[in-house]
Parts: structure tokens; sequence; C-alpha cells
């Protein structure tokens, strides 16, 4: 099954690596392999040829060759290759969706899902093709014309991380690519596969357009290349997805360069159900959020506020919604949970539960992993006072920690009380309340939502979270102008000039 489903990528031997186009490997077999594992079993998919550096300046010169023929390409023109290549991950929507639960181990629906999310990007950044919009503003001078007009910015650096192996670099590079930008690609080492049947699907689009090195790909697991992207001034702009501790590092050295970035990092997403809430209403919506993609979703829901008052209620209704699930290979659509990605996630969330449980923290339902082959752990469900520390942790698993509050003033400073601020949720029928929650004085999230769950942002709406989740945006609204620069222009089509602020300048 996976030998056909790869041959159905065009997957094989010979054209995976580095490409910027028609050159589809790099050269070298010297730089060493990288292992693609199925999470599902633990066993090896393929093993995949990394670049060194002469594939990067390879990739940073075609990138920066085809950006100055692209950026000439009128952008409805440009709109039309991005058309081809949403019409183009149509065609595999299935197959990548297929390739992206195998190697990431995420349900088949949710990686369907995700390739269904890049066609929507690739619809969105067609329609902002043609609405690049700068504005016109009155100016206070007579016979002149004063207004803003948008810019590409060069090279676009994508880098990403495992749980979205390819919609997130859907959100980036479309958009990037339909404002006038060239796009490097360095996605996680451990979705190489799924970035390589992407990157084929975007050289055979560009190819038939006569177009190369509008999109790249460098596979490799050294962070020293991010490190050298994140320092390198013909990058305009990098945009990382990924951890807190490895975007702390990044941005750091792109800030040094006074470079562009957008960061979008980690989550300790919190949801609060107010007093009285009809619970067997919005309880499956908690669940998916905590549990879906195994909890390792940076919207994922990891902290749940109840009202004193339904604390108990909802911890019995919610533990059996905990032991139906079914988990179990992903590409099963009877079961909802997957793997996680590797060992090292099973022993980050079994610490956790030990840390949990020293701290007080009652397991109400799952805690352990599971004795089979693979990386799958039990959906969990903890009992634990909001000040303990791993409650303020970022656990990369699918373990909720369920608290109380005495008023809704207290939900939200306990809501508001941790160093990220990706997702959050209110489920409440008090139109006051949901007011107050979207108010300045409510959620501190990128993304605040009423009556549904903390993860699954639509594409239409920018995406991203404020404090230690880094404050970049993508995706939609005007998230744009970040790939973009912005000029402003005067001009003057009068006889006699005349200066701003009334200056008389006789000479
Ligand atoms: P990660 O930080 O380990 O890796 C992300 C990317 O950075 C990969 O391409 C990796 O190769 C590279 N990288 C890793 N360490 C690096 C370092 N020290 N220097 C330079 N580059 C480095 O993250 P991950 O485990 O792949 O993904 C999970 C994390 O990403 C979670 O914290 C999650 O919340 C976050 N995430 C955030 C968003 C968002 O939109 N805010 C989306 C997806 C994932």
């Amino acid at each position: 099954m996976t030998a056909a489903l790869l041959k159905s990528l065009n997957l094989s031997k010979k054209n995976a690596g580095a490409s910027t186009g028609m050159h589809w490997w790099s050269k070298t077999k010297k730089s060493g392999e990288i292992i693609s594992y199925n999470p599902s079993t633990g066993q090896p998919i393929a093993a995949i040829y990394k670049i060194n550096q002469v594939d990067y300046e390879y990739a940073i010169k075609e990138a920066r060759v085809a950006f100055v023929k692209w950026r000439d390409v009128p952008a409805p023109k440009r709109g039309e290759v991005i058309h081809a290549i949403g019409m183009a991950l149509r065609q595999y929507k299935r197959a990548l969706g297929r390739l992206v639960s195998l190697e990431m181990g995420k349900s088949i629906q949710e990686g369907v899902g995700e390739v269904q999310e890049m066609i929507d990007m690739a619809d969105f950044a067609v329609g902002l093709s043609r609405m690049l919009y700068g504005k016109t503003m009155p100016s206070e001078r007579i016979d002149h014309r004063l207004c803003e007009v948008w810019h590409p910015l060069g090279i676009v650096s994508v880098v990403t991380a495992f749980n979205f192996p390819v919609a997130v670099w859907a959100w980036n590079a479309l958009i990037a690519a339909v404002c006038g930008n060239t796009v490097i690609w360095k996605p996680s080492p451990k979705t190489s596969l799924a970035a390589i049947a992407v990157q084929h699907i975007c050289n055979r689009v560009c190819h038939q357009f006569g177009y190369r090195g509008i999109f790249s790909l460098l596979v490799s697991d050294e962070t020293e290349l991010v490190k050298n992207m994140a320092s390198d001034n013909r990058i305009a702009l990098l945009s990382f997805t990924g951890s807190t501790e490895a975007g702390r590092i990044v941005n750091e050295l792109v800030a040094k360069r006074l470079g562009k970035s957008i960061l979008e990092l980690s989550g300790n997403n919190g949801a609060i159900i107010d007093k009285g809430t009809d619970l067997s209403r919005v309880l499956s919506a908690v669940a998916f959020s905590a549990m879906g993609t195994a909890g390792q979703r940076c919207t994922t829901l990891r902290r749940l506020f109840v009202h004193e008052s339904d604390y108990e209620k909802c911890i019995d209704k919610l533990i059996p919604i905990y032991k139906q699930i079914k988990i179990g290979d992903p590409l099963n659509k009877k079961n909802l949970v997957g793997p996680l990605i590797d060992k090292s996630a099973v022993a980050a969330f079994e610490k956790t539960i030990v840390i949990a449980k020293q701290s007080g923290g009652k397991i109400l339902s799952g805690g352990k992993a599971l004795k089979h082959p693979g990386y799958f752990v039990e959906p969990t469900l903890i009992k634990i006072n909001h000040d303990c520390d791993c409650v303020q942790q970022e656990t990369f698993a699918p373990i909720l920690y369920i608290m109380t509050y005495q008023t809704f003033e207290e939900a939200i400073l306990l809501h508001n009380a941790s160093c990220y601020g990706l997702s959050s949720a209110l489920f409440t029928n008090d139109l006051a309340h949901a007011e107050w929650f979207l108010s300045a004085r409510g959620s501190d999230c990128g993304i605040a939502n009423i009556n549904i769950g903390t993860s699954g942002a639509e594409i239409g709406g920018a995406f991203g979270g404020e404090k230690s989740t880094g404050g970049g945006r993508e995706a939609g609204s005007d998230a744009w102008k970040a790939y973009m620069r912005r000029q402003t222009n005067t001009v003057y089509w009068g006889q006699t000039l005349t200066f701003a602020q009334g200056v008389k300048f006789a000479v």
C-alpha cells in the first residue's frame, strides 16, 4: 500500500531532496539521509537524501533569478499559476491526504482535511491576486496625490513544523507567491515526504507555465540550516512555525540583521465553560479540541475552566466520552485518535503525567502509553489546580487539565495567566459574557471563539497568537501585507511647488 501511495505521488529515489523546479533533487548523496517513519508502527517509510550547502546556495540563486521575473508578472497572472496549483491539489487530494496521515499520524479525515485547507488557501490567494489594494489618502497640498502601493519583498523562506506538514506551507507560500515573492521551504524533517510530494505538484504546474524557482524545497534535519537562513540577508522574510524555544533562537538571528519574520509558535490554549451552560451541547467540542490530532495541534485545548457548581457534573460527563474514543491506525476511519509523532513525544507525555501526579493532579481518564507498536498514548483527563507548573507548559500530547473557578472575572484571569496566547474559547448562553470575553478585557489570545472549541480555524481569518506564541499572522484577512513592502507615493502635478506644513522656501 505504501509503495503504491508513494508512486501515485511520483515519489521515488530518483526525484526526492532539494528541488528548485526542474532540478528535482540535490546531486549530492554525501550529506546523509533522513529516515521518514510511520508513527503508527515505528517502522521506516523511506530514506531521503539531505541537502548540503551547495544545494542551499543553488536554491537561493534560483529564487533570486526567479524573483526578478516573477515580481513583474501582473498579480492576476500570478493568480492563474496558483489556481492551477489548487486544481492539481484537488486531483491529488486523497493521495496526499493519505500520505500526511501515514507520515504524521493524524486521522485520515484530518489528513485529507489538511489538503482541503491547501485548496482553500489556493482559492483565497487567487481572489487576492485581484485585491492587493493600496489606499489613496487626501493630500494636504493642492495638486498632489498621496497614495500607498504594495510591492513584493523578494525571497520568503518558510520553515514548518511536523504537525501541519502541508497546510502551513500553503498558508504562507501561496500568499507569498501571489504577492510576487519566491519561496524556499524548509519542512520538518519528520514529514519530509509530504513536503516532497507537494513540491513535485508545484514543479509540474510551474513547468507547464514556463516558470522555475518560484517554489523550492530544502530537506534537512540540520538546525544550522534554519539558523543560516535566519542570518542570511538574501532572505527578505522568514516565516517560522514551531516551538517557542526554536522560534526565539531564529527570531534573534533575524532581528540582528533587521530582517523580517513571522512567528507562529507554541500555544497552551484554554476554554471556559460558563456557569449553567448545557454541558451535553459543548462537551463533544471540548473533547475534539483536546484530543483531535492526538493533542498535536498548536490550537489543541489543554486547559479547561469550569464553574465550581458544574465541575463534578462536567467531569462525570467527560469521562465516558474519553473512555469510548477509538485509538489506532489513523488510516482506519473508525479511529479518531492516532499516534504521537515519535518516541520522544511519548516520553514527554509520560514525564508530564508523572509531574502532574506529583503536583497533586488526579488522573480521571487515560494517563498511559499503549503497549503496542507505534507511539500511541491514551487521551488523558486530569483534575488539577491551575497553579501547578505542568498546567503552564505546552506538552504536545492529548492531556486536558480540568480546573474550577468561582466568578467569570476569575475565569478570565486564570485563562489569561499563560505565557502563550494562541487560541481560546468560551461556552456560554450569556450575551454579556460572550461580549466581555471578546472585548479588550477578555481573552488576550489571537483567536477567541464563542461556543466552538479552540482548534479548527478557518483560513479566511488571520491566524496567529500573542505573547510567547510570537505575534505573527498568516492565512486570511489582510495577513498578506506581511509578505509585501508598503510604499507611500506622493505625486505633484501642479505648476507651483508647495511644501508640507505650510513651509515657505523661497530661492
Ligand atoms: P520544532 O520547533 O521542533 O520544529 C519546527 C521547525 O523548526 C522544524 O522545521 C525544525 O526542523 C526547525 N527547528 C527545530 N529546532 C530548531 C532550532 N533549534 N533552530 C532552528 N530551527 C529549528 O517544532 P515541532 O515539534 O515540529 O512542532 C510543534 C511545535 O510547533 C509546537 O510547539 C506547536 O505549538 C508549534 N506550532 C505552532 C503553530 C502556530 O501556528 N502557532 C502551528 C504548528 C505548530
